[in-house]
């Protein structure tokens, strides 16, 4: 028998499980060299500057 959840989340509960993990932006850093917002520790999509 697999263990079983003794209460049935209401369906808010269910909901909130992943609802709020994605609620933050992603983090984004500005590109030195573009001055446009980039992913950290990767190439600027916007000049290709590493930096
Ligand atoms: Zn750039």
């Amino acid at each position: 028998m697999a263990p079983t959840p003794k209460k049935k989340h209401s369906h808010s509960r269910s909901r909130q499980r992943r609802g709020k993990l994605k609620l933050d932006l992603p983090t984004l850093t500005t590109c030195k060299n573009c001055g446009k917002k980039k992913f950290p520790h990767k190439a600027c999509p916007h000049c290709g500057s590493k930096n």
